[in-house]
């Protein structure tokens, strides 16, 4: 028997979960598939080795669709400053809350508490269906619109409207022929938790080396986790050593900032690449978060980006129910693609952008940026600019995403 549902998001990471909990108060009848068993998203296991730097409007979000509280009872620590600097010269920049008037400049979660946090809040919709475990396989079209959809068990459903929130490698986008543009950095980020002798004192800290960006983000219980961008052969290098090996390379490449790393705990690597889809929606689909464009994790945006995707489609489909029009319209979807996309280019631009800049050796490139760097520290309204539009303050936010005054 094939069931019928209004939409489905195909992915329950933190970007179909969130826009799954945004919808939920609506009349649409929604499966939201996850391919991943629930037993692994559980956040009483052994601390994630993935975490994400929320910024503010993403709390928002969180707070709007009713998950923070969750998410913020489990673990999240909060970050007042962030420190800059560059390994070959003399430049660094300092953003400082206090200095912007914010009581913070965001927090790092681990990804298994946010999405944890969303599926709860989803598995108490009386109009969502979570299908956990459940893989998407193939997609058809159905004659005059909608989609035919087959799990990998060989369930069938059907849909008006289709989103994938599928990630990166997206089935949804490839098995509907949209194609992206991008390329691999040939980088991979080795993330792990440490302890280091000295306090993280709440302060999301970055040191570019001429390899990649190393980064040491603070944890609720003192540690820090790390997200250390180098070459392939450097990353797989590092994974192989062993802890008192890796601890030492890891204090040398910090600088020793925080002192000794006094504990490592297990460690993972991610390939890194810049990605982004041709296009966002189409008749009946539309496409979010890592699904839609993948950024160099270096500003800790991606995930900032996928829930305003979220956000903002839910926005679009809400105020089309209110208007009585038809939600899979490419008129309607439209909105959103039109609404993002330019957002989402110039972050992926900006962050390309700074990754190259880092990554230049030559002695003019390092003397220009080390003095951009002291230059942009020293002027106090070009750094209010940037922390404001990093935190999510400032820009074409959806409704979630901005302040209630
Ligand atoms: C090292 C590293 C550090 C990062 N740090 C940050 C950061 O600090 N801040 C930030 O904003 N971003 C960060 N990012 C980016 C962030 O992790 C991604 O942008 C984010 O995970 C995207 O979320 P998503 O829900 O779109 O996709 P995903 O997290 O990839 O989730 C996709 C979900 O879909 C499910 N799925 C996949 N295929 C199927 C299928 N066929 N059927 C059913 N389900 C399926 C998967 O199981 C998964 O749960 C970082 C990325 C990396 C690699």
């Amino acid at each position: 028997m094939k069931i019928c549902y209004d939409l489905i998001i195909a992915g329950g990471g933190m970007v179909g979960s969130a826009l799954a909990c945004a919808l939920g108060g609506t009349d649409l009848h929604i499966a939201l598939l996850e391919g991943a068993p629930l037993e692994r998203i559980r956040p009483d296991l052994e601390p994630d080795l993935r975490v994400s730097a929320i910024n503010r409007a993403s709390q928002r979000i969180f707070a709007a669709v009713g998950a923070w509280d969750s998410m913020a009872a489990w673990r999240v620590s909060p970050f007042r400053d962030m420190r800059v600097w560059d390994a070959t010269g003399f430049g660094h920049i300092h953003f400082d809350s206090a200095a912007i008037g914010e009581p913070l400049l965001g927090w790092i979660i681990e990804n298994r508490v946010i999405q944890y946090a969303l599926l709860e809040q989803v598995r108490q919709s009386p109009t969502i269906d979570l299908l956990c475990p459940a893989v998407l396989d193939a997609v058809e079209p159905l004659e005059g619109n909608g989609w035919q959809i087959r799990l990998n068990d060989g369930r069938e459903l059907i849909t008006d409207l289709l989103i994938g929130a599928d990630g990166a490698q997206s089935k949804v986008r490839q098995l509907t022929g949209i194609d992206t543009s991008g390329w691999n950095y040939n980088q991979k980020a080795v993330v792990g938790n440490v302890r280091t002798t000295e306090p993280h004192q709440e302060t999301a800290w970055q040191r570019f080396l001429p390899t990649g960006p190393l980064a040491f983000l603070p944890l609720h219980d003192g540690r820090c986790s790390i997200v250390w961008s180098t070459t392939m052969e450097q990353a797989d290098a590092l994974l192989a050593l062993d802890e008192t090996e890796f601890a030492q390379s890891l204090a040398e490449a910090f600088d020793q900032r925080l002192g000794a790393i006094i504990d490592v705990g297990p460690r993972d690597a991610f390939l890194l690449r810049l990605q982004h889809a041709h296009a966002y929606v189409k008749p009946g689909l539309a496409l979010i978060g890592d699904a839609a464009h993948v950024v160099h994790p270096l500003a800790g945006q991606g995930v900032n980006l996928g829930l305003l995707d979220a956000a903002t489609l839910a926005e679009v489909i809400m105020n089309a129910l209110t208007a009585g029009q038809k939600i899979n319209s490419l008129k309607v979807l439209r909105r959103y693609e039109r609404w993002r996309k330019s957002d989402n280019l110039l972050m992926l631009g900006v962050m390309d952008g700074f990754k190259r800049l880092f990554g230049n050796s030559l002695p003019p490139v390092r003397l220009l940026r080390n003095l951009g760097l002291n230059l942009a520290n020293a002027t106090g309204s070009l750094k209010n600019l940037i922390a404001r539009r990093a935190m999510g303050l400032t820009g074409d936010l959806p409704q979630l995403a901005r302040v209630i005054d």
